[in-house]
This record gives structure tokens, sequence and C-alpha cells, in this order.
């Protein structure tokens, strides 16, 4: 079958490879993906999948499905199109044609057993949460297993990424002229001042791999004023979604805290939260051990950690994978120019080609084994549990 695989996809090479290079010719900010979403949409229509365009609160989103026979397992393949200001420079031009490539070799190759194919497309991965948004409205929920691919400097999969969330924070104050009447004032930026200083000593007691960051958006105005507003740019991560939630807890306090000191008010509103990724390792290893049967490039150990992304919502939720294809020299940063100069290259194309081959293979090796699937799935709930408590 894996062979039978790899010689269906080859056929399609040149189609998909061309779709790739176009997406990357095209290249759309998060939101805005018309092209590449249509492109895709289009291709698993004309393959024979039932199409939705447009999901929800976003257009650019879609979800694609085919069913073999009646019941059997769902399986996700999920892919991203959106790029940087600089242009493609995270690669993902090459997610949507290698994903619906796997998809349609599924769906023409795998008759034996009844399943669901659902493909997503998910928009604004970076920054914007487009699959935070995309599971709030109800979407990403529909599958036994999700699985990605990406493209970077070595083929492996990734263990833990960043949990994060974001916070404004505003202070309200009373204004005074600050030489003639200061005893009226009640200072803002005092506050928004006290509550950096207070991040500063909470860092010395935190677990080692948080991370808290934070700006001055508004300062509140000319020095000689007592500041009315003040608003700061707080950011909290940690590889742990569990404890995250305490971090939360523990800022909340400090910004109580200084409005407290300062005798002023606050107010909080928070950002789209990124979960922790829950590995699974089943999952991981199979797609190496289909990575390695397609001889990728550069094969190596999973990443034990990484930053934050909005897969880790669905893999919060549900197993999940996904595969990473060397296409850029050892060592090489994602958003780099590098990976921009590299989109177009014969290594990009074989990294399309590469994903679309072991993710098909995967995919097929869970619906041919139910107790595959299975394990995998008590892998995740067993793992999920301990993360919620
Ligand atoms: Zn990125
Ligand atoms: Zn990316």
């Amino acid at each position: 079958m894996k062979e039978k695989i790899g010689t269906f996809l080859e056929g399609e090479r040149k189609r998909l490879c061309s779709m790739s290079d176009a997406i990357f010719d095209r290249p759309e900010m998060a939101f805005k993906e018309a092209f590449a979403s249509g492109l895709l949409e289009d291709y698993l229509e004309e393959k024979g999948f039932t199409v939705q365009r447009g999901l929800g609160s976003l257009p650019t989103a879609f979800r694609a499905e085919y069913q073999n026979g009646e019941g059997g397992p769902s399986i996700g393949l999920l892919c991203e199109y959106d790029a940087l200001p600089q242009g493609h420079a995270c690669g993902h031009q090459m997610q949507g044609p290698s994903i619906v490539g796997a998809a349609y070799a599924i769906k023409e190759l795998l008759k034996d057993k009844p399943y669901k194919l659902i493909v997503y497309g998910t928009p604004a991965e970076e920054g914007k949460g487009g699959k935070v948004i995309m599971l709030e409205d109800g979407f990403l929920q529909d599958m036994d297993v999700a699985l990605m691919m990406h493209g970077g400097p070595a083929t492996q999969t990734d263990i833990h990424s960043m949990a994060k969330i974001s916070a404004k924070v505003t202070f309200h104050g009373k204004s005074a002229h600050a030489a003639l009447k200061p005893e009226a004032g009640r200072s803002a930026l005092d506050a928004l001042l006290l509550s950096f200083q207070g991040i500063e000593f909470l860092r010395e007691h935190v677990k080692e791999d948080t991370r808290i960051h934070y700006t001055v958006l508004d300062a509140g105005g000319p020095c000689n004023v007592v500041p009315q507003a003040a608003t700061g740019d707080f950011g909290i991560r940690s590889y742990d979604s569990a404890y995250l939630d305490e971090l939360i807890r523990r800022f909340e306090n400090i910004i109580k805290g200084a409005a407290l000191m300062t005798e002023t008010t606050e107010e909080i509103h928070y950002g789209k939260r990124i979960e922790g990724k829950i590995p699974v390792f089943k999952l991981n290893e199979l797609l190496m051990k289909n990575a390695e049967y397609y001889d990728a490039p550069n094969r190596q150990p999973d990443r034990k950690k990484t930053g934050s992304t909005d897969f880790a919502n669905v893999m919060y939720r549900i197993p999940g994978a996904c595969i990473r294809i060397a296409f850029v020299p050892p060592g090489t940063s994602s958003h780099s120019q590098e990976f921009v100069d590299a989109g177009k290259t014969q290594e990009a194309h074989e990294a399309v080609l590469l994903a679309a081959k072991i993710l098909a293979a995967s995919a097929v090796q869970m619906v041919m084994e139910p107790q595959l699937l299975q394990d995998i799935k008590e892998e995740f709930a067993s793992r999920r549990n301990v993360s919620a408590n």
C-alpha cells in the first residue's frame, strides 16, 4: 500500500507543486487568504469531496469531506496557508497542496474499510489564532485524529509547545495638575509601573519555563498632568496549560495590588488563549516510521519544546501530530528570508510530496488497524488527564 501511495502521488506531483508555487507567488496575510483557500477548495471539489467554503465567521476557512462506506473513524487533515508581511516565510504555501494530495490519495486507494476523511483549511495561524476561532465556532471537533505538515530545517515531530495568553490592562486614576495639585491625583501610570515591578518580583518564584513580557501601550500623556489612564500589554507563557492558570491567578493579584497601592481601578482584557500541545508519542512514532519508509531528508528526534501555535488548541482536545519536513539547511529559523528564498526550490517541492505520502500512509494504517488508532486515543486520554489535574 505504501508503494501504491508513493506512485499515486508522484502522478500528482506536477499539479501539487504548481499549486504550492502559485500560493507562494501570491502571499496572503491572516484572514485574507482568498486565493489560496479557493485553489485548494477547487481541487478538492474536482476530486469528489463535498466542500463547504467559508466556515462560521471565517470566509477563508473550509471543510471538505469524503465518506467511504458507512461509519468508521474520522481522519482529519489540517492545512494553513497564511503568509507573513515579508511573504511565505513560514512555508505555509506547502501545507495545502500536501494535505489535499494526501486526502486524494487516501480516497482513491483505500476502499476496503469504512472511514471518513475531513480536510480543514485553517486560516490565520500567524499570531491571529485562526484555529481558536474555528474551535469557538464549533469546528475542528469532529475528528478522531488530526494531522498536519510543516516545512522546517529537519524532518521530525514535536512534543511540547507553549501555552500562552495575552492581556491588555488599563488602570483608571484621577488626573490633576502634577505641580499645583498633585495630592488630588491618582496616577494610572504609577499603577502600571508597579505592576511591572510586581512581575519582576514574581519571576523569581515561578517555574523555569515561564515567560512573562510586558510593554507600555499608552502612558497617559504629558508629565505635568497626573495620568488618568494608562494601558499596558502583557504576555504570559508556560509549556503547561494547567500551570498557565496558576500564573494568570498570580498575575491578576499583581494587577489588583498595583491598583490598591495607587487607589486606581483596573480593567483586564484577555486575548485568545493558546494551549500547550498534548503529545501522542505513538502517533509521532507512526509519522516518523513512514518518514523513514519514504526516506525523508535529515530525520531527527522530536523537538522537545517549541513556541506557541494554534494547532495546540486542537491537540489539546483530540489526538494530533504534525510532521515537519526538512527543506532548508539545518539550523535555519522560520520567519526568515531563508525560508522565503527556499519557497519554490526542489527541496520545497519534495517536502510537499513527502508529507503527502507520509500522512496518507499513516492515515491508511490507522483505518486498517483499529487497534493502532485505539492505542493512540488511549495514550492521548491518559496524558490529557495528567495535564488537566
Ligand atoms: Zn510561523
Ligand atoms: Zn508556520
